[in-house]
């Protein structure tokens, strides 16, 4: 799963992108925080995670990990080819969902490509360009099917929805703010795999003084609060610089630091937790002596599937999965005693995991 940060020149994505793999690595200790330079791999914060782990005194506390790719260089024109634009638009084409860096800071030091600061024109001059991209995707498919569809019932079909995607990102909107009516097109959009209609989460990169009452006083956040709405975007308001300097911290460190600032966790925790949710991602965790650990599973994920994550052969052999709540599990002190409540429940092939579940899977092998 991996999330791409777009945003024009100078608006703090490299800020943000070493915060969040500076920040990730030192928190969870993850030897391959960097795969690629502009590729992160990042721990998702989970407190279960220690508690857990303290729980059984494991040995290892493994979190789950999402990725963000830095995908800097998109400008005005991209999509015409522009500073190396296809190729920028390329890697956007790639990603599961988008964090949209906005510029919503003052900083004299610091150039605005187009002179001044002013988010909805930020916004706009990039989600054009990835219309233009999309418009190039839509008008080849729809030559194709042109061809098809004069003796194809169901390419005509097609042909008639890819008009009406057409004539939606002509009037400047994104595709993910279409209505669409049947399942029919919901496939065919999904087939695709166009730009704006990705999910996005605008980060409004703010000044410090703007982060307390979590940009509420700054017109430019408005701004962008505005425009997210229409399309029901999410919006997280961060201060990259600062989170730079968090991601320098030790816990203890950050903790005061943060109090400081008035904030219960950082910028960078809520954006990433946020991004976890926007891709349809919850965890289920193992523990033991030896680790606890959290594994990725799209929402909906039935239990031979999720068993799947951790080897093939505990999907191949899955017989049953014995699964307590975390909570539960806590709140009884011991695995026994959960069992003894009836809390520790036996869960067969159509179970469908749910976020906090603590699983220990039967299977042959
Ligand atoms: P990118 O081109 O979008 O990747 O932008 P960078 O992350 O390289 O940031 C461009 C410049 O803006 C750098 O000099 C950063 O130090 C500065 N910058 C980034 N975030 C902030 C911020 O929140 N406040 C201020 N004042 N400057 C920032």
């Amino acid at each position: 799963m991996k999330l791409g940060i777009v945003g024009l020149p100078n608006v703090g994505k490299s800020t943000l992108f070493n915060s969040l793999t500076k920040a990730g690595a030192e928190s969870a200790n993850y030897p391959f925080c960097t795969i690629d330079p502009n590729v992160g791999v990042v721990a998702v914060p989970d407190e279960r995670l220690r508690l857990l782990g303290d729980f059984y005194q494991s040995k290892k506390v493994t979190p789950a990990v999402i990725e963000f790719v830095d995908i800097a260089g998109l400008v005005k024109g991209a999509s015409k080819g522009e500073g190396l634009g296809n190729q920028f638009l390329a890697n956007i084409r790639e990603v599961d969902a988008i964090v949209h860096v906005v510029r919503c800071f003052e900083d004299t030091n610091v150039i605005h490509v187009d002179g001044s600061v002013a988010p909805l024109r930020d916004i706009e001059t990039i989600n054009l360009e990835l219309i233009f991209s999309d418009l190039e995707i839509l008008e080849r498919r729809m030559a194709k099917t042109t061809k098809v569809a004069r003796n194809d019932k169901e390419a005509a079909k097609e042909l008639e929805f890819l008009k009406k995607v057409k004539a939606h990102l002509e009037e400047g909107k994104m595709a993910i703010t279409m209505k669409l009516e049947t399942e029919d097109e919901l496939a065919y959009i999904g087939s695709y795999n166009l730009l704006t209609y990705k999910p996005v989460i605008y980060a409004a990169n703010v000044c410090e003084d703007d982060l307390a009452d979590d940009g509420h006083s700054c017109a430019y956040v408005q701004e962008v609060r505005n425009y997210a709405q229409e399309q029901n975007s999410e919006v997280f308001v961060i201060c990259a610089q600062i989170e730079q300097e968090i991601a320098e911290l030790d816990d203890d460190e950050k903790k005061m630091f943060l109090e400081d600032l008035g904030l219960e966790e950082s910028g960078l925790e809520k954006l990433i937790k946020a991004s976890y949710r926007l891709l349809g991602l919850i965890s289920f965790l193992t523990s033991g002596e030896d680790e606890t650990r959290a594994w990725t599973i799209k929402v909906g994920t039935k239990a031979p599937q999720a068993a799947g994550k951790i080897h093939t052969d505990f999907e191949r052999g899955f017989i049953k999965a014995e699964v307590v709540n975390y909570q539960d599990l806590l709140d009884c002190g011991s695995y026994a005693g959960a069992r003894e409540k009836g809390l520790v429940r036996m869960e067969g092939k159509e179970y469908v995991v749910k976020d906090g579940d603590v699983i220990l899977f039967r299977f042959n092998v």
